[in-house]
């Protein structure tokens, strides 16, 4: 298929750009590169610089695209919340103009990096496809207000349409990880304390209802969450928007996560006690049994170990290229 990948030079897009060149398909790559690497986006991609919402229609019309995958958005929950505006103009009006693109091009099929974070805090775990959507903060607010725009287009056009709800995405593939200007996420930040490039991590609440007290995540390698797309693009069908939650379908605390990365670095990690994140849930876990029944989806690197070893060995390489490497 020839897809065009918006954010592919980001961490999830340009792991997902590396599994679609792999699996045969021509990759184009559009990306403002605010957020992302150049160096990220596989050689092999076709690379245009700029913003999704002006450049997709001039790539778009007339080039006979199959497929949209859709990465590009502004994704630090943290910073949604103290500039709703940069999400609500950056993930909703930019997605909205993409999606007019693609109506006025034909194009058939997209698929879409939703978030878990469209659920909020949940009633119940694991999360299904049905469970209510009310997310906390600005982020998933614009993750859900997507969703529901690509329902009625797809309703209305006939796209052919699937949200890809993700859990925590961990790991990395084919010299392709994690390497965020500002990063906020565990797993990445708990390595580069490993490295020395911090101090030590802040546990954020200790005083959860959980085993150990802190909060419990469902971590998924990123390289199942890839495979994933590639079998959404094939079973997209015109005129459906499905959604599917992607997780390993497994929790496991902070602290395990720490400890897990202490073991496979062999290196000791400082931690220190903070308060609870606002917004932070409990626990999220997802069940995936709707992608493994409809989609014929199996996550394979579940094991947290293989998770962290893979980040592990891509922050180390990343050397000089390391944005959190100190001065
Ligand atoms: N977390 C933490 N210290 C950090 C970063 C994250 O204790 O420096 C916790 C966070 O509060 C959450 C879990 O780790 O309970 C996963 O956070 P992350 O930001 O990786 O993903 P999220 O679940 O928020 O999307």
């Amino acid at each position: 298929m020839k897809l065009l990948v918006t954010g592919g030079a980001g961490y999830v897009g340009s792991v997902c750009a590396r599994v679609m060149i792999d699996a045969g398909h021509d990759v184009t790559v559009v990306d403002n590169l605010t957020t992302g690497n150049r160096d990220a986006v596989p050689e092999a991609a076709a690379f245009v610089e700029g913003d999704v919402g002006a450049l997709a229609p001039e790539i778009l019309d007339g080039a006979s695209f199959d497929g949209v995958l859709h990465f590009a958005a502004q994704s630090l929950v943290g910073e949604s919340v103290e500039q709703p505006e940069k999400y609500w103009q950056g993930n909703v009006v930019e997605s909205l103009k993409l999606l007019e693109a693609i109506r006025t091009t034909g194009t058939p099929r997209l698929v879409f990096s939703s978030t878990a974070a469209t659920y909020g805090e949940p009633d119940a775990v694991p999360i299904v496809e049905s469970s209510p959507t009310r997310p906390t903060n600005p982020y998933g607010a614009t993750k859900l207000a997507i969703d529901h725009a690509i329902t009625s287009y797809a309703t209305a056009h006939g796209l052919a349409a699937i949200s890809l709800r993700y859990f925590n995405v961990a790991g990395a593939y084919g010299g392709a990880g994690e390497n965020r200007r500002v990063e906020t996420h565990l797993i990445p930040i708990v390595l580069q304390a490993a490295m020395g490039h911090r101090e030590s991590v802040k546990i954020f609440g200790t005083d959860y209802h959980t085993d150990d007290g802190t909060a419990v995540r469902d971590y998924i390698h990123v390289y199942d969450l890839a495979r994933a797309h590639a079998l959404a693009l094939e079973a997209a069908i015109s005129g459906r928007h499905a959604i599917y939650n992607l997780g390993s379908g497994s929790g496991f605390s902070v602290r395990q996560v720490i400890d897990t990365c202490a073991e496979v670095t062999g290196l000791d990690i400082p931690v220190v006690h903070a308060p609870r994140r606002a917004g932070d849930p409990a626990v999220l876990i997802a069940s995936s049994d709707k992608a493994i029944g409809d989609l014929g989806w199996e996550p394979t690197n579940t094991a947290l170990p293989t998770i962290v070893a893979d980040a592990w060995e891509y922050t180390r390489a990343l050397g000089d290229r390391a944005h959190s490497a100190p001065a």
